[in-house]
Parts: structure tokens; C-alpha cells; sequence
């Protein structure tokens, strides 16, 4: 099963992914013997990591223009397909991953304004067809994400503005209608952010 949380700067995915990451191998879902493989885009592979540090703290003077970052980005994708998704996938584990494709269509796609038959293009390249069996779209008023980030250092997107990071969470929630995500409130308590991530995964992949 490949379940995917989505969520602009700020969401709590880190601390969500945490939880289910201990909640999963217990939560009798997964088949005995199978693995919780634990990932991420961007940096997901050996290769990713080099890329995400390239995307977020690019060396001065080497920004990438919109269309080499959603490049980037693919590049980073297209290696964890291979090396990471679809060999954990075909042993019959379990992948909990943090980002995938709706975040470069909310990110490059509504926040950068590249045409979305480019991101689709792009994205149908790197994936060759691979879609999430869940998605959980973790939803924080961009307020809230402002006020969460307080004055943690910005790498280079979350310091592109507020304009553009309004674009990406609306972007977030037009594409949660058009993608069939499953929303998450994820402005309370953290325990009860965690429980409604559960019972969704349970809804939706049990049995
Ligand atoms: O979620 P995480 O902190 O790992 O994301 C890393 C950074 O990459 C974030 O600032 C996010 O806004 C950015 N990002 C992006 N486009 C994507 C994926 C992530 O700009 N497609």
C-alpha cells in the first residue's frame, strides 16, 4: 500500500509521519511480515538528497528558474520510483511518504504558475503511471503555518513569500477536490490530528 500526506510548510507532516510511522506496524492493517518503508520527496534516495539540497539551499547564483526546478523535482521523483517506491511496493510493503506528486502540481504548478500540461507531462514521465493508494491532505490556514514556522531559518521556498505560499495552499485544496484526497483538519491538538490520520487509513486501506 502507498499512502502519501500532503501539506503546505508548517502542516505538521514531519510530526504526523512520526506517529504513524510507531501506529502502523501495530495498527494490524499491514500483512505479517510486511515492512513500513518511511520516505520522502524531495530526498528520498542518495541521489534525492543531493537534488534537495541543490532545490533548497542552492549555492549563490545557482537558483533554478521555474522550469529547471519542476526539472529538479521530477529528476528527484523519478529516481525514488525506481530505486525506493516500486521495489518496496512489489516486496508487498507498506510506503508512508511524505510529498509526492500533488506537491509539485501545488508548488510548481499553482505557487510558480507553470502550465499544468507541463506538470502533468512531467509527472506521468517520472511516476510511469504510479499513483498513491491514499492521500492525506494535512489542511493549516496558511496563518497557522506562518505562525507555526515562527523564525526558523526559510530555505529558498518558504522564503519566496506569502503570496506565493497563498497560491500553493489554495492550490493544495483545488487539487484535494480534483485528486480525491482524503482532507485532515490539522488545526487542533496533535493527538487528535494523529487519531482522524488513523481512522481515515483505516477507512480507507483496511480489509
Ligand atoms: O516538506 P519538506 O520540508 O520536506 O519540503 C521541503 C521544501 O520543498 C519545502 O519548503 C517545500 O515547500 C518545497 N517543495 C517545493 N516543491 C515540491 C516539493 C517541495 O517547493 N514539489
Amino acid at each position: 500500500r502507498f499512502l502519501v500526506l500532503e501539506g503546505i510548510d508548517g502542516c505538521g507532516k514531519s510530526t504526523q509521519i512520526e506517529a504513524l510511522r510507531a501506529w502502523l506496524p501495530i495498527s494490524g492493517l499491514m500483512a505479517p511480515g510486511a515492512q513500513l518503508v518511511v520516505t520522502r520527496e524531495p530526498g528520498g534516495t542518495a541521489l534525492g538528497q543531493a537534488l534537495r539540497a541543490l532545490l533548497l539551499r542552492p549555492p549563490e547564483g545557482a537558483a533554478p528558474c521555474s522550469l529547471s526546478e519542476l526539472m529538479l523535482y521530477a529528476a528527484d521523483r523519478a529516481q525514488h520510483v525506481e530505486a525506493c517506491l516500486r521495489p518496496a511496493l512489489a516486496a508487498g510493503d507498506w510506503v508512508l511518504c511524505d510529498r509526492f506528486s500533488g506537491s509539485t502540481a501545488a508548488y510548481q504548478g499553482y505557487g510558480r504558475g507553470l502550465p499544468l500540461a507541463t506538470i502533468l507531462q512531467l509527472e506521468s514521465l517520472a511516476t510511469g503511471g504510479l499513483t498513491p493508494d491514499l492521500t492525506l491532505w494535512l489542511d493549516l490556514p496558511l496563518a497557522g503555518s506562518l505562525q507555526r514556522r515562527g523564525d526558523r531559518p526559510a530555505d529558498r521556498i518558504e522564503a519566496a513569500g506569502e503570496a506565493f505560499l497563498q497560491r500553493v495552499s489554495d492550490g493544495f485544496a483545488t487539487l484535494a477536490g480534483q485528486r480525491g484526497w482524503q482532507r485532515v483538519e490539522a488545526d487542533g491538538p496533535r493527538e487528535a490530528v494523529t487519531q482522524l490520520c488513523c481512522s481515515l487509513i483505516t477507512e480507507h486501506l483496511g480489509g
